[in-house]
């Protein structure tokens, strides 16, 4: 179990997390809605220290435990073992141009891991044909389609082997004919137990894969449920407006 508590991240003078908290059980896929601005992204990248929130705790309770207080001011080793517990995909899929889809997946197990180069790039052609790219793995990103990209995107992720997979509108910069594919994938990562938060605004991939539906607003958790609690009887004011608004 992941427990996360009473986050708060501010930009500036502009409040844009004010106490959150979450728990994710292990092997629970979490998707996260709400209006754009409603802090989602923010949240999901203090899940794994890409900004660091002033205040909250998080927590990993399980056979290698993380506890992280980042009111806290000497908490560097805290930060860099909750970034080795994470893997985040990324919107824009940020991949490094100049490298092929596997030196891309081999990168962080390599470079950051300091792992064996043999052993990891077995592992990351295994990761490249799960997620569908047995035949490309020698391509740049430039050659690949952005749902190709994306998926090379969720092999880099998942081959640090992350406790977590963190997954930031992972479908919303491809063409529609290309986000299936993509959510598949995730779909498959679902089924094999993967521990997720995903951002995003897939309805039906929040209804078919969802273990809990976390609706944020203004910098809050409004609502959360099982996707068929959250989606068919919605309790808060602002959950059904925004559900109004995106159906
Ligand atoms: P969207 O659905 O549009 O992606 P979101 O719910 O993910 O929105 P965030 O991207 O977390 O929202 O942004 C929440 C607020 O925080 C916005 O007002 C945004 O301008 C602000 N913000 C986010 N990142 C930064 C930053 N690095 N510096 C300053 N302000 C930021």
């Amino acid at each position: 179990m992941i427990k996360v508590r009473n986050i708060h991240k501010t930009f500036g003078d502009n409040p844009v997390l004010r106490g959150i908290d979450l728990d994710i059980e292990k092997g629970q896929v979490v998707v996260i809605l709400g209006p754009s601005g409603s802090g989602k992204t923010t949240f999901l990248r203090c899940l794994n220290a890409l900004e660091l929130p002033e205040q909250g705790t998080i927590e990993f309770q399980n056979s290698d435990p993380l506890f992280i207080d980042f009111a806290s001011k000497s908490v560097k080793k805290e930060i860099l073992a909750l970034r080795r517990k994470s893997g985040m995909v990324f919107q824009q899929y940020n991949l490094f141009p100049h490298k092929t889809a596997l030196e891309n997946v081999m990168e962080g197990p390599i470079q950051v891991q300091k792992r064996d180069p043999k052993v990891v790039q077995e592992e990351a052609i295994a990761l490249l044909s799960k997620v569908g790219l047995a035949d490309k793995i020698n391509l740049y990103p430039y050659q690949l389609s952005g749902g190709q990209q994306q998926r090379v995107g969720i092999a880099r992720a998942l081959a640090i082997q992350p406790e977590l997979m963190l997954f930031d509108e992972p479908t919303s910069a491809l063409d529609p004919e290309l986000v299936q594919d993509v959510l598949n994938t995730m779909k498959t990562l679902a089924n094999e137990g993967w521990t997720m938060v995903v951002v995003t605004h897939e309805i039906k991939f929040a209804l078919d894969v969802a273990d809990k539906v976390v609706v944020m607003d203004h910098g809050q958790i409004v609502e959360q449920g099982s996707p068929e609690q959250l989606f068919k009887h919605p309790q808060h004011e602002r959950t059904k407006a925004f559900l109004h608004q995106i159906r």
